[in-house]
């Protein structure tokens, strides 16, 4: 069978190199080429620009990167069983994929790609939200990435995208959004994935915008939106107790209502809200 670049289906790549899929490592293949590159279009064009990948595995999206005409792709790939695979791609590629075995956790990757860099990846349900949030929260604006294009969980990609007024709302949406735009540009069905994962899944869509949408100190906004919402249920006078003795008083100075729940409050009001705890 042929495929986008020569190179074996990913079927029988995993069948060569004994890939079988470690739950541990959050291993769920993607084997369709067609759809990796799909996905790898969800960026746009990558001709000029470097793309980290964060878990390749045997390689799909990796191709789908290179095939779509990334310029150069840094894959962190945990798993080094990956790596005889990973090799394969990148002889066919000459020059244009790096694959570092490490933990994506750990890697100073900044400083391993030219600008302007995307992140692009499927990535292991274990430290998704946690990587998540460590490229939303960079020490300063704008972000050294243009664009983030993710795999999640369905629920997880909801919660990204999600609008004040319901239970998805909360700390990944504000971080999110107040800095960037945020989208779900795809859906994926358990099938899609070897093995199926339980649930659904989705791709999403995060361009960085060039300064944040409503001013605010990042950390002070990260304080009160983490207070805001580890108690979600209680009204914002009492979640927010902690933060300042005369929060009543600073919730009404924002134009907040002491009285509503943190997810009737829009992305614009945590940033007021941020601005009067801010002040002395
Ligand atoms: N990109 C491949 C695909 O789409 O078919 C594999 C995606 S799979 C959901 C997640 C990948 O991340 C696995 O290959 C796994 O070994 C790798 N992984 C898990 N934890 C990791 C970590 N902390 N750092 C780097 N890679 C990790």
């Amino acid at each position: 069978m042929s495929t986008i670049d020569g190179l074996p289906p990913l079927r029988e790549v995993i069948a060569s190199h004994g890939l079988s899929a470690r739950k541990a490592l959050g291993q769920n293949f993607l084997l369709d080429l067609n759809l990796t590159a799909k996905i790898a279009r969800v960026a746009g064009d990558l001709s000029k620009v470097d793309v980290l990948e964060v878990g390749p595995g045997p390689g799909g999206l990796t191709r789908g990167l290179l095939a779509e005409g990334a310029r150069r792709v840094v894959a962190v790939e945990k798993d080094a069983r990956c790596l005889p695979a990973l090799a394969e791609i990148a002889a066919a590629y000459p020059g244009r994929l790096e694959v570092l075995n490490a933990d994506a956790l750990d890697v100073d990757w900044e400083a391993r790609l030219s600008p302007p860099r995307k992140v692009v990846a499927n990535l292991p349900y274990n430290v998704g939200t946690e990587l998540l949030v460590r490229w939303l929260t960079p020490a300063s604006w704008p972000p050294p990435w243009e664009s983030l294009t993710l795999m999640f969980q369905r629920e997880v990609a909801e919660r990204i995208v999600a609008q004040p007024g319901g239970k998805a709302y909360g700390r990944l949406a504000v971080l999110a959004q107040w800095r960037a735009t945020a989208k779900i540009a795809m859906g994926l069905p358990p099938e899609a994935f070897t093995p199926p994962p339980k649930v659904r899944s989705a791709v999403v869509h995060i361009e960085a915008l060039p300064a944040p949408r409503f001013e605010a100190d990042a950390e002070t906004l990260s304080r009160v939106v983490k207070a805001a919402f580890a108690q979600r249920r209680k009204m914002l006078r009492a979640a927010l107790k902690g933060l300042a003795p005369d929060i009543e008083d600073r919730l009404h100075a924002a134009g907040l209502t002491p009285t509503d729940r943190a997810e009737q409050v829009p992305i614009e009001g945590f940033c007021a809200l941020a601005r009067e705890i801010a002040k002395p």
